[in-house]
């Protein structure tokens, strides 16, 4: 084995090519150009020298949102006509090389905001977090206004879902230089092309959506003639028209308003005071008067959209899996989201699939590769597959790999695991420094056990597709990229995200120059995945799990214990949970300790593994978050709550003492109660017998 982990640290020298080839043309998902990367895995994934045991495409008619590219979506100022801001709203991010000319670069547009034409008065909401609006209803009446947001702080979605109980009629959203260009503006030296920032024009598109999955089939695959709900119920979508546009347009806007000045957290990057609008303009400006109109085309369609999937059969436990997967639809070209992964994974594929069509090597458990369709429009392709094969899947899954947007940019490691080692890897343009020594280095934690170690995050939102595995399945998850060093730019994510400017010059320039960090990404995953798919035992420490229930249960009992007496509830069960945990997980450890694995049955070995295996499942309560689509582990399910600690506990009693309603005070007895089950039942599935 050794000798193999020496093969992955040796090659990957196919990652620009991959990358060249994934990022040709958009990919939007069910796109001609979604297509064409279709055909590409499945090329690679069954070629006969390099390729996987079998490769085959699974779809799936799924709900997406397009603009009209017939009638382009407008935003004007009144009088200006269709001259629109200033004299000319972009329609289409500026050119700078033949990727913006490009026919099928999509519009800027919300996915899954309705279509429609309103027209009103400006204000400036911030990032439409429901304290923003509550603050501008203080002062200004919002009936019939266009609220203009700036991304970050809030859901994309949610700017408008807030912002609609207070009447206003339409939302525009953009980027502010402060948010993701350290404040830099001007494209004749500053910006793209000549730095990794964010021109003017460029828009961030996405999914304005709540909820992940196929929003018309929750909990079923879409297949033809799967029952599918009516467009009306769906919940969680804009109630109101919404475009994002880019921030030389938000300037000619917010720097013409009226009105009082906004609050010093709402001042952005421009050269001038942001007012929150009188709602509209100053009496000064020349727009005066005027209204914004927004003319939003967008529209639903039901479209087939595929997964590729491949697998490597497993010698001695094919009935168990690790899963590795990215998804391979982009907004526009994609080269640093998705593409900089499904490179990754295209060359841990090549590297693998050599070995086992030479012979050299097949691993002890099957390995499951899938490139995941339509993700941008809310992790479709993935929540899918996880419906269709939910049996299977929790049945038999060891653990799910995700590398989706593999480097953001340069120097730093971040990741979420399991607690694995990382000593054999070496971090880019380093010989002697290990991705663990770096990782130390920018980003750690000190651990009661282990003192300073590398800091891991946790899964607890719906970023990518691993939301469907861990959430959902309980299956055990990572989610890893290289990132840049927070301490040198405040950017929110790399600046070029969901825009026409993440193509491979780009990424090639500005992210990631000779592809070392992408090399250092493909080596660490592929180490990972080997030992997941490889180790008689396998790599998880329950005691590392208990080191974290007991930092959730720190928290809580600080923050909890006394609101909670007061309201006679007792967290006592909630302590006891945790200890029994650590005591169970205790024992187990030391009954593996005390074993010979290698010599003893297989029996013996498949027992321990398959406890390992199951612990997240062990989490899972189906009735805990009835209103959330596909959030059943109480643990790492996402929560409202700043702090780190039981998100379902935290939530519900952030809502009972803000409303201090009997019935939120049961709520949150509920959580307690649903929590410290399930805390007690994982520990009961380490024990032996019973
Ligand atoms: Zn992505």
């Amino acid at each position: 084995m050794e000798s193999i982990r020496g093969v992955l640290v040796d090659v990957f020298h196919d990652l620009p090519s991959n990358s060249v080839e994934l990022t040709k043309v958009p990919h939007m998902a069910t796109t001609a150009g979604d297509e064409r990367t279709v055909q590409y895995m499945l090329k690679r994934w069954q070629d006969p020298d390099t390729g996987l045991d079998r490769a085959w495409r699974e779809e799936y008619l799924v709900y997406l949102s397009f603009p009209d590219p017939k009638t382009p979506n407008k935003v004007t100022v009144g009088e200006l006509g269709p001259q629109g801001i200033s004299g000319g709203y972009r329609e289409k991010e500026k050119e700078y090389g033949p990727d913006q000319k490009d026919p099928d670069v999509v519009q800027p547009y919300a996915a899954y905001a309705p279509a429609g034409h309103p027209k009103g008065k400006l204000v400036y909401a911030n990032q439409g977090k429901p304290s923003d609006y509550l603050h501008l209803n203080q002062t200004l009446d919002l009936n019939g206004t266009i609220a203009i947001t700036r991304y970050g702080g809030e859901g994309r979605a949610q700017k408008a879902i807030n912002a609609a109980p207070y009447g206003v009629i339409g939302v525009l959203v953009y980027t502010d230089p402060r948010d993701i260009n350290d404040g830099r503006m001007s494209d004749t030296n500053e910006t793209y092309p000549h730095s990794w920032y964010m021109p003017p024009s460029g828009v961030e598109r996405g999914s304005f959506n709540t909820q992940y999955g196929d929003l018309l089939t929750p909990y079923l695959a879409a297949k033809d003639d799967t029952y599918r709900i009516s467009m009306a119920k769906i919940t969680g979508i804009p109630p109101i028209p919404t475009q994002p546009i880019g921030f030389e347009d938000a300037y000619a806007l917010i720097c013409e308003l009226g009105g009082r000045p906004a609050p010093s957290e709402w001042q952005g990057a421009f050269n001038c005071t942001y007012n929150l609008g009188g709602p509209g303009f100053k009496p000064t400006s020349t727009f005066k008067e005027s209204q914004v109109q927004l003319d939003i085309y967008n529209r639903g369609e039901i479209k087939n959209s595929s997964n590729v999937m491949g697998v490597i059969r497993g010698s001695v436990e094919p009935d168990r899996y690790v899963i590795y997967g990215n998804h391979r639809d982009s907004w526009v070209h994609g080269a640093v989201d998705p593409s900089s992964g499904t490179s990754v994974m295209l060359e841990v594929t090549r590297v693998l699939g050599r070995m086992v069509k030479e012979g050299k090597w097949r691993p002890r458990r099957s390995v499951i590769f899938g490139s995941w369709g339509a993700e941008e429009f809310g992790l479709i392709g993935s929540a899918e597959y996880t419906e269709e094969y939910y049996s299977k899947l929790s049945e038999r899954s060891v653990a799910y790999i995700n590398v989706d947007i593999s480097v953001f940019g340069k120097r730093q490691k971040s990741g979420n695991i399991s607690v694995f080692v990382l000593l054999q890897v070496k971090t880019p343009g380093s010989e002697s420094t290990s991705v663990y020594d770096n990782w130390i280095r920018y980003f750690n934690r000190t651990s009661p056990t282990y003192g300073v170690i590398p800091n891991v995050g946790f899964l607890t939102g719906a970023g990518s597709d691993y939301a469907a595995f861990i959430h959902f399945l309980g299956i055990t998850s990572m989610d890893i990229s290289y990132t840049y060093d927070r301490t040198k730019t405040s950017a929110r994510i790399y600046p070029a995200y969901h825009t026409a400017y993440d193509t491979f010059d780009y990424s090639s320039k500005f992210i990631d120059p000779g592809f070392t960090s992408h090399q250092t990404v493909a080596r660490t995953a592929g180490n990972v995945l080997m030992r997941l798919a490889d180790s008689l035992l396998l790599p998880f420490n329950c005691s590392d799990y208990a080191e974290s229930l007991e930092a959730y249960l720190a928290k809580a009992l600080e923050l909890y214990t006394e609101g909670l007496a007061v309201h006679n509830i007792s967290i006592e069960p909630l302590k006891s949970a945790v200890k029994t945990f650590r005591s169970a997980a205790a024992s187990l450890d030391q009954m593996i300790r005390d074993s010979d694995l290698a010599n003893e049955t297989p029996l013996k070995v498949r027992g321990i593994n398959d406890q390992l295996m199951l612990l997240d499942r062990a989490f899972l309560d189906p009735t805990a978050f009835p209103d959330q689509y596909g959030f059943r582990h109480v643990i790492w399910a996402s929560s409202k709550a700043s702090e780190p600690t039981f998100p379902g506990l935290a939530d519900a009693y952030e809502r009972a003492a803000l409303s201090g309603l009997d019935e939120d005070w049961e709520e949150a007895h509920r959580q307690l109660s649903l929590l410290s089950q399930a805390i007690l039942g994982a520990a009961h599935t380490l024990e032996e017998v019973i």
